[in-house]
């Protein structure tokens, strides 16, 4: 058996409810553990102690008493720094929410509370969510506990490595292009990317308002249903959130044989694609032709313009969003300023970090007059057609399988072009743009021990087959029983 911190919310709840552990004594050995590898890898901006062993004797309490909220009760859940907490900083990784508290709860997290978890730490990112690396932090970048010269991945790569590292039991991250997926796939954890309105977007910090997700990152497919199930649902203070009643993800896991075809989209397998990732991914489609899955190959052929729409949209919506920091009303102001207009312009400079000017610059160029129609609005037609060209493939399957990313985790210091960098979401970004889910799951280990990951796309609000799927081949493999030895 593992240690306490590398184990699986499935087998701690289990401990917890039979009383062989308390929320106490499993939250100090996270606390510890954190402790001992932060110094290595650098996951969190900050944590509360003492708040976090107050929540675990609350727990502790509850479960006495005969009130435990279920499978999430005592349970150290780590959120990623753009996600609000009540009382807590909340600082995306900027130097211009450096001294920012929150004064109220995200949804997700009001419903982890509700579900009993213990709050656990402010996760690392790069800088409001806009990077592949965690390189774009303004406190400094994150390493990989599988490698610690190189990435986590990111956005969400504090979310990863501490989950890895055994320095949190899941981790919430969100995901706009690939930022959950990417960085699970680096550090060989669990990732889903929900569809787009099934779990509130109330108190996450926006980047991208058409494209953003919170969603779980965990060590087992069984803990993503776990997580999931506690954060999804509808939020009257998210106009774009799903109304529909969220199906019993736990029940569906085992569902006979769900999806039964699965599509190799074509354009997802070409030039590229790291050889080792590449035959990790063919290995995992052996196993589901293998266990009866029909398997057969797809096109997206839209799939070459992903990126230069993604680019156009997101970067649009970021510089719409992020008009907010102005020095006035909160965050970092510049100390020295002439007039009001001078005000504005130094705490921007002096706030933001170099890839957060560049999306705003970008995205301030695409919506502006005369640029409007050629680039935005043409953006927003080349978007359909990427959504329509998944959606023609579920006409013929159930779900698409695919590398998570082309690469394994790089250097830190390696990809220093931003064009580089944005070439590392090729197979992560057409699922924002659709709207669509996906997960990340582990699929095998380079040579050099750097973890694998292969993605399955799924149909519209349709998570509970793609838990399904990934569950079966997690269970008929051990990738998920590593750990990375920091
Ligand atoms: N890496 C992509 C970007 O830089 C996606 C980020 C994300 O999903 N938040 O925009």
């Amino acid at each position: 058996m593992s240690e306490i911190y590398h184990q699986s919310i499935g087998q701690l709840a289990a401990a917890l409810s039979a009383r062989r552990l308390s929320s106490v004594e499993l939250t100090q050995a996270v606390i510890a553990r954190t402790k001992a590898v932060e110094p290595l890898i650098h996951a969190f901006n900050s944590f509360d102690e003492a708040g976090a062993l107050a929540e675990a004797r609350a727990s502790d309490s509850r479960r006495s008493a005969g009130q435990s909220r279920g499978l999430l009760e005592g349970i150290p859940v780590g959120l990623k720094d753009v996600i609000a907490v009540d009382g807590q900083p909340l600082t995306a990784s900027s130097r211009i929410l450096s001294n920012f508290v929150s004064p109220y709860d995200a949804t997700v997290t009001q419903k982890l509370r509700r579900a009993g978890a213990v709050l656990w730490g402010r996760l690392n990112c790069d800088e409001f969510a806009m990077g592949s690396s965690t390189e774009n932090s303004a406190f400094g970048p994150t390493s990989n506990p599988w490698d610690t010269k190189r990435v986590p991945g990111g956005s969400s790569g504090g979310s990863a490595a501490a989950l890895a590292a055994g320095a949190a039991i899941a981790t919430l991250g969100s995901d706009t292009g690939g930022s959950i997926r990417q960085p699970a796939s680096f550090c060989g954890v669990v990732g889903i990317k929900p569809t787009y309105g099934l779990v509130s977007r109330y108190g996450l910090a926006a980047f991208a308002s058409s494209l953003d997700q919170i969603g779980p990152m965990t060590r087992t497919v069984e803990d993503a249903a776990t997580m999931l199930a506690a954060i999804a649902g509808h939020d009257e203070r998210d106009s774009t959130s799903y109304s529909a009643v969220i199906p019993d993800y736990h029940a569906r896991l085992i569902a006979p044989n769900r999806p039964h075809k699965l599509g190799i989209p074509r354009e997802y397998f070409g030039a590229g694609l790291d050889p080792e990732v590449g035959a990790a991914v063919e290995k995992a489609i052996e196993y589901y032709r293998a266990q009866g899955c029909e398997v057969k190959p797809v096109s997206l052929p839209h799939t070459q313009y992903c990126l230069d729409t993604y680019y156009i949209i997101a970067t649009a919506e970021a510089s719409s969003n992020l008009a907010r920091y102005d020095g006035v009303r909160y965050g970092m102001r510049a100390a020295e300023a002439a007039d009001i207009d001078d005000l504005y312009a130094r705490s921007r400079a002096e706030g933001f970090g170099a890839e957060v000017k560049r999306r705003i610059i970008l995205g301030t160029y695409v919506l502006s007059s005369g640029y409007y129609d050629a680039f935005y609005l043409r953006a927003q037609k080349v978007r359909t057609l990427i959504r329509e060209d998944f959606l023609k493939t579920y006409q013929e399957v159930d779900a698409l399988i695919t590398p998570t990313s082309p690469v394994p985790a790089f250097k830190l210091g390696e990809k220093s072009d931003p064009l580089a960098m944005y070439l590392c979401d090729i197979y992560t970004i057409g699922v924002n743009l659709a709207g669509l889910p996906a997960i990340s799951v582990p699929c095998g280990f380079t040579a050099s021990g750097l973890p694998i990951g292969m993605q399955l796309i799924g149909q519209p609000f349709k998570e509970a087959d793609l838990l399904a799927a990934a569950h079966r081949y997690e269970q008929a493999h051990d990738w998920y029983k590593r750990h990375p030895s920091l």
